[in-house]
């Protein structure tokens, strides 16, 4: 029921259930219903509430046998937030609540124990000012501060039953200064202030900050568990601590965790004292360790998953205060997969099921070593993940003439644009002071593998000066910097690297997805060196291999604007066949890496001015021959007249894709033939050609595909590839596309679904432009609660997807579906894909091993 009374209120009564009553301390739990009515009233009780709590407070009570606030023997409360989703310390928490001028004196008598009382009451007061009447935490810290001073010792341990009193008096002295008002003596009074605290802190600025981060909506509201009091904080023979059942780092199944001797759960971590390592409890409480050890073993087992507990020991009995699935790191939930398989506490299916197929990224790729102290110098966004050290270089250029020589740099630099992709390859890593997870600098980062950090706006990134300039400061060329891409971390120290590996656990796990999952898996990749990593990690084949980047090369772009400046189609046709050759040389080496799989190449499809320089470089290269008299002035001269004759007010929906091949179909011609020749030198050399499958973009007419066909089949046959496994298709990126999948798929043998391109078409939203313009608006007011672009919008985009693919198989039963966007790595999406019916789905490399386990889940989670 952790909808209704949040997941530790769900997880409380459960334990008892399990562990029994006298290991769990009793109480009730107020909804999440009444705090969502507090929030919708305006901050306003919902009517019933006091009641409803009054009645309950008087079972628990009477199930006690003390009353809150009693002169003799008192009942004493923890008021605890916990929402649906566990939101660790996000939220407020008020102890020893019932404490009073009067009951402190019967808690003494009661317990022979008046330091134990005074220590209660202070911390209830100091508690209770700071979380529910906002006396400031600084003032409360400042009076223990000098207390301590004044009494001549150095823990709050050793303060004395009259140093506690005279606290005491302190505290309630600063609240009447905040407040105006004494401390409240009536018990109801400070259980309904400190209900309200809980509520409001649903709405506290942490508490967003961090439902932003893991998108939890704003909506669902916490439950308040108001439950009686234990102690740790009895003297020697008490403690508070937290442990989990496994490692929380290693997923090694130790148990393991921390804990302080006579003291509160705050106290552990607050970092007031710096706690003990669990193994050192057996030497101090023996008994209450085997049974804790024992406890963890019990709820491991009945929640089939790692778990992550509070505790506390008073005078040596063991209480549960809380327990939840543990939150842990990619190597940790390998493990544990792997491990509770072996234990058969879980099936493979359940045990694939329990990890965070996101965060599999962790493991494919160097990181900080989690164990490095350093100063941070800058945060920025996750982008990319994985660690990267090196010198800056602040362009493209510069990091492919330091990579030349060996030396290990990181591209530095605002934002980044199509012609700092070489750059991409030569750096270790990527650092930009502006864009999100979906920027240029982030997707290409993401694509290729390399670590990046994103919108790190503390830099003050000077291109000019070549400066990097960040609160006081100032790093130039060949200064060594670090950046995390996993957590978004910017540092100058020498932080040290631990490597990534495929270790025999993951390998297990992906083993087992390969068994469970319906989807296939590709990979997008364009150079031998790209497919061969993603064979390595499992891909199936390439489901995207974009043709485009084969003409960027810095040795190709000469003849690339030959071919493109051409004014006759003789000229044209003299520049490609001078590509040809070497454009058949890239599909040799690709082939050979994917002998006898399934290879999709997407045939030419960005507007021709991609490949041509800025006009106003040329306007300045023009100045510089004039006053210089150099003998290319015509050339630059006739090269700028085709830049603006080319030239298009909205390129992306311009002169692109089978449109350009409308034009011109030879430049489709010549690849086609690079492609055949290409496949069947292989076929010569290994015996293996791939099994083609050849994509036009940009389809939005039936009849552009027909003659596409036509002119791919002719040229097939004409360069001698008859006996080639080839089949065409198209790529779906365009609403239209959708509507009339069915017509399309009468002359279309695949679809692959461009959601890239969809996603800009079916929102009308320029994806370079969204991210750094409104996007962070529209999150922050819930218009999406995602980029649309790092997930599928699933009823838009979506539907389209469902929709095409639906009247696409109406009209070919035997129609492959697959997906090549970036959405085809995000799990989320990869579930939406499953649904969707899809045949595969295909990613960047690095994202493999992750889309795999994503579509197990996807299969886990729809099975039957
Ligand atoms: P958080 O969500 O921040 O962990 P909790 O509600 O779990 O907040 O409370 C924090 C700590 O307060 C607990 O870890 C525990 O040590 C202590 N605490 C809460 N309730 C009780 C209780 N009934 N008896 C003793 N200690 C408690
Ligand atoms: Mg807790
Ligand atoms: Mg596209």
């Amino acid at each position: 029921m952790r909808e209704l009374l949040g997941g530790k209120g769900a997880n409380i009564s459960e334990m008892s259930r399990i562990l029994g009553p006298e290991r769990v301390p009793a109480g009730f739990t107020i909804t999440t219903e009444a705090c969502v009515a507090y929030m919708n009233a305006g901050r306003s009780e919902p009517a019933g509430l006091e009641r409803q709590v009054a009645d309950a407070l008087l079972r628990l009570e009477q199930q006690a046998g003390k009353r809150l606030g009693a002169s003799e023997d008192p009942l004493l409360v923890s008021v605890r937030s916990g929402a649906r989703e566990s939101m660790p310390g996000m939220m407020d928490t008020v102890l020893n609540l019932g404490m009073n001028d009067r009951s402190v004196v019967g808690l003494a008598k009661q317990t022979g124990n008046e330091r134990f009382a005074w220590d209660s009451y202070r911390r209830f007061v100091q508690m209770f000012s700071n979380v529910c009447r906002g006396v400031p935490g600084e003032d409360i810290e400042d009076a223990i501060r000098s207390q301590k001073e004044k009494a001549g010792v150095k823990l709050d341990t050793e303060l004395s039953v009259d140093d506690l009193k005279d606290l005491v008096e302190t505290f309630k002295g600063l609240y009447r200064d905040k407040t105006g008002e004494d401390f409240p003596q009536n018990p109801q009074v400070q259980l309904r202030h400190a209900i309200w605290a809980v509520f409001d802190s649903w709405m506290g600025d942490r508490a967003v900050e961090y439902r932003r981060i893991n998108r939890i909506p704003g909506d669902w509201g916490t439950a308040v568990n108001v439950q009686q009091m234990v102690f740790g904080n009895k003297g020697e023979g008490s403690c508070s601590g937290v442990a989990f059942s496994r490692d929380e780092i290693t997923g090694a199944p130790e148990p393991s965790g921390d804990f302080l001797v006579n003291a509160q759960g705050e106290d552990v971590v607050s970092g007031v004292r710096t706690p003990l390592p669990l193994e050192e409890m057996k030497k101090i409480m023996p008994e209450a360790h085997s049974e804790l050890l024992h406890i963890l073993r019990a709820l491991e087992a009945h929640y089939r998953d790692m778990q992550d507990t509070e505790f506390t020991v008073e005078e040596g009995r063991l209480y549960m205060l809380q327990t939840r699935s543990a939150k842990r790191p990619a190597q940790a939930a390998v493990r544990f997969a792997v491990d509770a398989v072996e234990e058969t506490m879980l099936s493979r299916e359940e045990a694939v099921a329990t990890i965070d197929a996101a965060r599999l990224d962790a493991l494919l790729h160097p990181t900080f070593d989690p164990k490095a102290e350093f100063d941070v110098l800058a945060r920025g966004v996750n982008a990319s993940p994985g660690a990267a050290k090196g010198e800056i270089v602040f362009t493209a250029d510069e990091a492919v003439a330091a990579a030349a020589e060996g030396r290990d740099v990181v591209l530095v630099r605002p934002f980044t644009e199509a012609d700092d992709v070489a750059g991409f390859f030569a750096a270790k890593g990527i650092l930009t002071s502006e864009g999100g997870k979906a920027s240029h600098a982030a997707l290409v980062a993401r694509g290729m593998g390399r670590p990046a950090v994103c919108g790190a706006s503390d830099l003050e990134i000077d291109l000019t000066a070549r400066e990097v300039r960040v609160n006081g400061t100032v790093l130039g060329d060949g200064d060594r910097i670090a950046i995390d891409g996993s957590t978004g971390v910017v540092t100058t120290a020498d932080v040290p690297l631990v490597a990534p590996e495929v270790d025999r656990n993951f390998h297990r796990v992906l083993e087992w997805s390969d068994e469970i999952r319906r989807l296939g898996v590709r990979t997008n990749a364009d150079t031998p060196e790209d497919a061969r990593k993603a064979r390595e990690f499992g891909a199936e084949g390439i489901g995207l291999c974009r043709t485009e980047h084969m003409f960027m090369a810095a040795e190709r772009q000469a003849k690339m604007r030959a071919m493109i400046l051409a004014e006759e189609e003789s000229e044209r046709r003299a520049a490609l066949d001078e590509l040809m050759p070497l454009q058949q040389q890239d599909f040799e080496g690709l082939f050979e890496e994917m002998a006898g799989l399934p290879v999709t190449v997407r045939l030419l499809d960005p507007p021709l001015h991609e490949f041509l320089p800025h006009a106003e470089d040329l306007v300045h290269e023009i100045e510089r021959a004039r006053s210089e008299n150099t003998d290319d002035l015509d050339e630059l001269e006739r090269t700028l007249e085709q830049v603006h004759h080319l030239a298009e007010v909205n390129p992306m929906l311009g002169t692109r894709g089978c449109r350009l091949a409308i034009l011109h179909p030879e430049i489709y011609e010549m690849q086609v033939r690079a492609i055949v020749r290409a496949a069947m030198a292989v076929k010569r050399r290994s015996g293996h050609a791939p099994q083609l499958e050849i994509m036009i973009p940009l389809v939005a007419y039936e009849k552009e595909l027909e003659l596409m066909r036509e002119l791919i089949e002719q040229t097939v046959e004409d360069a001698g590839g008859g006996s080639l496994d080839l089949t065409v298709g198209t790529m779906i990126e365009l609403p239209r596309a959708c509507f009339v999948a069915d017509r399309i798929a009468e002359v279309a043998d695949f679809f692959s679904f461009g959601t890239n391109d969809l996603t800009q078409t079916a929102l009308g939203f320029s994806r370079d432009d969204v991210e750094g313009k409104f996007l962070a608006k529209y999150l922050e007011r819930k218009i999406v609660d995602r980029s649309p672009f790092e997930t599928v919008d699933k009823p838009g985009v979506g539907c389209l997807v469902r929709l095409a693919a639906w009247v696409g198989r109406e009209s070919k039963p035997d129609l492959k579906l697959g997906i090549c966007g970036e959405h085809g790595g995000d799990p989320d999406s990869i579930d939406f894909f499953h649904m969707a019916g899809l045949d595969y789905v295909s990613c960047s490399p690095y994202r493999v091993p992750i889309a795999r386990v994503a579509a197990a889940q996807a299969a886990i989670a729809h099975a039957g």
